[in-house]
């Protein structure tokens, strides 16, 4: 029995070590997130093609100009392949704004 207790007590560390390694996964891979997000704004000029906004480059997406040519989506600028994949998928891209790229697709949706 005893030995039974100490088996379930390293397993339930393991776990516990598991969960930790997790959590901090997760922290490092949003920093990557935030980075990369910077990077990709910095090289798209920094603001806004339309309206010129810059305050938070949270409110600022990636358009693709012809979406036929999109060979992946950014999203909300998450997950990206290698940085020179992404580099070479933003030259068919503008910087926008959370409005006009919202603006710029109710116009593409009413063609
Ligand atoms: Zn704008
Ligand atoms: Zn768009």
């Amino acid at each position: 029995m005893v030995k039974l207790r100490k088996l379930y007590h390293s397993n339930f560390n393991i776990v516990l070590k598991g969960v930790i390694k997790m959590a901090s996964n997760y922290e490092s891979v949003k920093k990557a997130r935030d980075k990369r997000r910077s990077q990709i704004v910095e090289v798209m000029g920094g603001k806004c093609a339309i309206c010129n906004y810059s305050k938070n480059n949270k409110a600022l997406d990636i358009h693709h100009i012809n979406p036929k040519e999109k060979s992946f989506n950014f999203g909300s600028l998450g997950s990206f392949p290698n940085w020179e994949t992404t580099k070479k998928e933003l030259k068919k891209c503008v910087l926008l704004c959370a409005n006009c790229h919202r603006e710029v697709h109710a116009e593409m949706l009413e063609d």
